[in-house]
């Protein structure tokens, strides 16, 4: 069951069910048990793709936001347009050993074993308003670590977004202290 998480006129509702219409489930992908959320449909989409931008970029036009961090791979390709929309840069957030640069790490627990994610140091600055973007919000560890990097830096997270959400699994509850978007919660 899906439910549009975002309360907004009757014309956009509609635009939101043919968003979750454009969102492919692939079952056992990558491993067995897990049901992958394949956003490519809503990417070939040129309007969709436009109105996902709109939607959440719509929620910070009045808003200083000085960069869009992005996390590897696919919160790159919605930070971008939403970079572009409100006028700033966005800062990469990469799995180990990608960043040529200085970095800081983070590393967080996987269901087997652990992964790191890295920063360049000067990314972002001291007390920046940052939004920090990615595709979808699972277990939260991903979007923790970005925290967990961000923190370090000491910028401001003015709120993290994301296109879809699976709510069953609770990632929220690690990110208690900030504002969490998503325009598609998935319940089950
Ligand atoms: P997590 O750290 O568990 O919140 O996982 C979030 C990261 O893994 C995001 O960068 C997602 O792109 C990716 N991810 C996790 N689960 C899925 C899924 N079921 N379908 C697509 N991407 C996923």
């Amino acid at each position: 069951e899906r439910r549009c998480a975002l309360e907004t006129s009757e014309e956009a509702i509609v635009s939101l069910e043919t968003l979750t219409a454009a969102i492919r489930d692939i079952p056992d992908f990558p491993k067995p048990g897990i049901m992958f959320k394949d956003i490519s449909p809503i990417l070939q989409d040129g309007a969709l793709f436009a109105e996902v931008i709109d939607i959440i970029g719509g929620r910070y036009e009045n808003q200083q936001i000085d960069s869009i961090v992005v996390i590897d791979a696919r919160g790159f390709i919605f930070g971008s347009a939403l970079a572009y929309k409100l006028g700033c840069g966005i800062s990469l957030v990469r799995k180990q050993g990608k960043l040529p640069w200085k970095t800081h790490s983070v590393s967080y627990d996987l269901e087997y074993g652990s992964a790191a994610v890295e920063i360049h140091v000067d990314a972002v600055s001291d007390g920046d308003r940052v939004l920090i973007v990615d595709d979808l919000l699972a277990t939260g560890g991903t979007a923790k670590a970005g925290v967990d990097l961000i923190e370090k830096i000491g910028a401001c997270i003015i709120a993290l977004e994301f296109v879809i959400e699976l709510s069953f699994l609770n990632g929220r509850d690690k990110l208690n202290d900030y504002t969490v978007n998503s325009l598609i919660a998935v319940r089950d």
